[in-house]
C-alpha cells in the first residue's frame, strides 16, 4: 500500500515533513497542479514525508483525493502518512474550550471511529494532532465523572477512548498501522485536560512531541520549552519517542530555527513543519528561508548528537503532577543555563537533582531524598517543596531551615548580594517567598528596603548538599481553560552572579562547569557540550574543566576556531540567536587528549 518506513523517532539522520490540514488536502492535492507544486516545494524544503490531515473540524477530505495524493507522493519518493485532528466540529462540542469536543457524547466518539476506520484503510500511519483533550463541563460529562475529579475523569475517559475508538479500530482495519499520538507543548497542564501520560504511551504505538514554542514576548512561553517538553515525554516512553512537531504561527524567523534547534537537542530526529501552505513553504517565506539556510548545520548537529543522550541535572516531574505556583519552572531552570534532564520517576543514579513542587506526589520522597543527599547527591529545592514538607522535621533539617521554613511575600528587586559582592539584575524581579534558613549558608540575597530575601542558600548534610533556590513562577487560578504559561515570569532577569553561583553548585560533581549570562541554554551529552544563545546579542561564556587542557577548540557544527583552552579553560563568544558544539568535555572513560583524539576520527 504505502512505502515503509526506514527510520522512526530520535535515531538516523535528520528528516523535515509537511503536515497538510484536511481542508488544505482538498485545496491543494486535487489536482495535478497542485501536487506538482507541493512536490517542488517538499524537495526544495527537503521534506520526505507528508502527513495528510483525515479529519479537522470534522472535514474528511475524501477516499479519492486522499488515495490518488498518497500515491503520487510515494511515487516520487515522498513517504505518506494520516493525521487526524478531533476538533470542533466532529460529534459534539465541549462547553469550554473553543476547538475541543465533549468525549463523553456517543454521538463524537462514533464520528471519530468512523473517521479513523476509513483513514486506517488508505494508510499504513495515523498521527493523532493535539486536540485528545477536554474541558466539557456537561450535564452529560458530569453525570458521567462521578466521584472522580475533572482532570482524573477526563484522563480516564481519553485513555479508554483511544484504545476503543481509535486504536482498536484502526489495527482492526488494517493490522499494519501504526497509530501515534502527539502532544501539545503544554506539559505542565496535561493532566487537567485529559492527556494522560501513563496510559498513552503504552497504548500508542509512538509518542511526538509539540515544539511550537513560538514568539516569547507574544505567548510568554519561552525556548527551552521544547526541549523540556520532550525530554520529559521521552522519559515516560522511552524507545516509542517519535519526533518533534512545530508551526509558524506567532514566528519570526530566528524562532522558527530554534524550534528546530531544540527540538534536535532533546532528541528528535524527524521534524513535522505544520502546516503546508504554498506562501509559508516557499523558499521566500522568511521562516522557511532562514531554517533552508540553517539544514546544513541542523544536519550536522543530529550527526554528532547520534546515540547520544541528554546528561545533567535531573528534574523530577513524577506523572500527573501540578505546578501550582510553579507552572512550567523547569523552562526556567533551562532559560538559566542548567542543563536539565527531566525524569517522571526519582533519580537514584543522578548526581544532581531538582525538586519542584511537584516531586511532592510522590509518597516516598522524603525519605528517598534524604537517601540521596546522604550518599553525597546535591539537591535544589524549591519553596513550594520544602513549605509542603515542612510538618517533616527531617526535611527542614536537611534544608537547614527553620519552621516554618518559608512565609509569604510579594515584592520586586533588582539588587541582589552575591556572597561578598553586590549584583544588579537587567530588570526587576519577582519575589513571593521569604526564606528562612538557620544553619543553611546564605550565598545571594536580594536587597529590598523591607530587609533582604535570601535567594540561594546551601547546606551541607551527609556526603552531600542541599541547596534552596528561591524560584516561583505562577499560578493559574481554579478552573482556569489556559493550557500555555499564564504570563511573563521574571526569573530569566536574574543576575550572571547568581546564575553562574547557582550552575556552580549544581554541576560541582561534573567534569564541566560554564560562566555566562541567563538566557543561554546549556546542554551535555558526556562528551559533548551545547551552548544556545537565545538573546538577541552576542554573549560571552567561559568553560571550564577539571582537568587540564591545551588546545584549539572548534565549533563542530562550521567547523571554526572557538578560541583555545588554556589549563582547561576556554572563553568563547557566541553570536546572537545562535548555537555553538563542542567535543571539549571529558567523558568518563577517556583522558582529554583520548577523548579528543577518539572524535576526530569521525
Ligand atoms: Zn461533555
Amino acid at each position: 500500500m504505502q512505502t515503509k518506513f526506514k527510520n522512526s523517532g530520535h535515531i538516523g539522520h535528520l528528516r523535515f515533513s509537511a503536515f497538510v490540514p484536511a481542508h488544505s488536502v482538498n485545496g491543494y492535492f486535487s489536482d495535478d497542479a497542485g501536487l506538482n507544486e507541493a512536490l517542488r516545494l517538499f524537495k526544495a524544503s527537503k521534506i520526505s514525508k507528508v502527513y495528510m490531515d483525515c479529519l479537522r473540524g470534522g472535514h474528511f477530505p475524501g477516499e479519492e483525493v486522499l488515495i490518488k495524493a498518497r500515491d503520487f507522493f510515494n511515487s516520487n519518493g515522498i513517504e505518506t502518512s494520516a493525521g487526524l485532528t478531533p476538533t470542533n466540529g466532529t460529534g459534539k462540542a465541549s462547553t469550554h474550550g473553543r476547538w475541543w469536543l465533549c468525549f463523553t457524547s456517543q454521538k463524537t466518539q462514533e464520528e471519530l471511529e468512523g473517521i479513523v476506520r476509513r483513514t486506517a484503510k488508505i494508510f499504513d500511519e495515523i498521527i493523532v494532532d493535539d486536540f485528545l483533550c477536554t474541558f466539557c463541563h456537561c450535564s452529560e460529562c458530569d453525570s458521567a465523572r462521578g466521584d472522580k475529579d475533572w482532570g482524573g475523569y477526563y484522563r480516564d475517559l481519553l485513555a479508554q477512548l483511544a484504545k476503543d475508538r481509535i486504536i482498536n479500530p484502526a489495527r482492526n482495519e488494517n493490522p499494519n498501522i501504526k497509530v501515534i499520538i502527539k502532544y501539545p507543548q503544554w506539559y505542565d497542564r496535561f493532566h487537567v485536560f485529559g492527556y494522560d501520560v501513563e496510559h498513552h504511551p503504552k497504548n500508542f504505538d509512538e509518542v511526538w512531541v509539540g515544539t511550537e514554542i513560538r514568539d516569547p514576548l507574544i505567548e510568554y512561553v519561552h525556548q527551552y520549552q521544547a526541549f523540556a517538553n520532550y525530554s520529559w515525554l521521552a522519559s515516560i516512553s522511552g524507545d516509542k519517542i517519535g519526533g518533534g512537531w512545530f508551526d509558524f504561527i506567532n514566528c519570526y524567523p530566528e524562532i522558527y530555527v530554534e524550534q528546530a534547534v531544540q527540538s534536535i537537542l532533546a532528541g528528535a530526529r524527524e521534524l513535522i513543519r505544520f502546516h503546508y501552505d504554498t506562501d509559508l513553504y516557499s523558499p521566500e517565506n522568511p521562516n522557511t528561508k532562514a531554517l533552508l539556510e540553517t539544514i546544513p548545520r541542523l544536519e550536522k548537529l543530529a550527526e554528532l548528537l547520534d546515540n547520544h543522550k541528554p546528561e545533567g541535572i535531573a528534574f523530577y516531574k513524577p506523572i500527573d503532577s501540578d505546578g501550582e505556583d510553579e507552572a512550567y519552572l523547569l523552562d526556567y531552570l533551562g532559560m538559566l543555563g542548567l542543563p536539565i534532564v527531566p525524569c517522571h520517576t526519582f533519580p537514584d543514579t543522578a548526581k544532581s537533582l531538582c525538586l519542584p513542587i511537584q516531586a511532592v506526589d510522590d509518597p516516598e520522597i522524603v525519605e528517598k531524598t534524604l537517601a540521596f543527599v546522604e550518599k553525597g547527591g546535591t539537591v535544589m529545592m524549591t519553596p513550594g517543596f520544602i513549605q509542603k514538607l515542612a510538618y517533616d522535621e527531617r526535611i527542614l533539617r536537611l534544608a537547614g531551615y527553620a519552621n516554618p521554613p518559608i512565609t509569604p511575600l510579594d515584592i520586586w528587586a533588582f539588587k541582589f548580594s552575591v556572597k561578598q559582592s553586590s549584583a544588579e539584575a537587567e530588570s526587576h524581579i519577582r519575589f513571593q517567598a521569604n526564606l528562612h534558613p538557620i544553619t543553611a549558608e546564605v550565598l545571594a540575597s536580594a536587597i529590598h528596603n523591607k530587609g533582604n530575601v535570601p535567594v540561594l542558600t546551601r547546606n551541607r548534610y551527609g556526603n552531600g548538599k542541599a541547596i534552596v533556590f528561591n524560584a516561583k513562577t505562577f499560578r493559574y487560578p481554579d478552573g482556569s481553560g489556559r493550557v500555555t504559561v499564564g504570563e511573563p515570569v521574571s526569573l530569566p532577569n536574574m543576575p550572571q552572579a547568581i546564575v553562574d553561583l547557582l550552575r556552580a553548585e549544581m554541576l560541582s560533581d561534573f567534569p564541566f562547569n560554564v560562566n555566562v549570562r541567563s538566557r543561554v541554554g546549556v546542554y551535555f551529552y558526556s562528551d559533548i557540550l551545547v551552548l544556545t544563545n537565545f538573546d538577541n546579542q552576542s554573549v560571552h561564556a567561559t568553560i571550564s574543566l577539571k582537568d587540564q587542557r591545551f588546545d584549539q577548540a572548534k565549533n563542530l557544527v562550521t567547523d571554526s576556531i572557538l578560541g583555545e583552552w588554556r589549563e582547561g579553560k576556554l572563553n568563547i563568544e557566541i553570536p546572537r540567536r545562535d548555537f555553538v558544539v563542542l567535543k571539549s568535555v571529558i567523558s568518563n572513560q577517556l583522558s582529554a587528549s583520548d577523548n579528543f583524539e577518539a572524535k576526530e576520527e569521525i
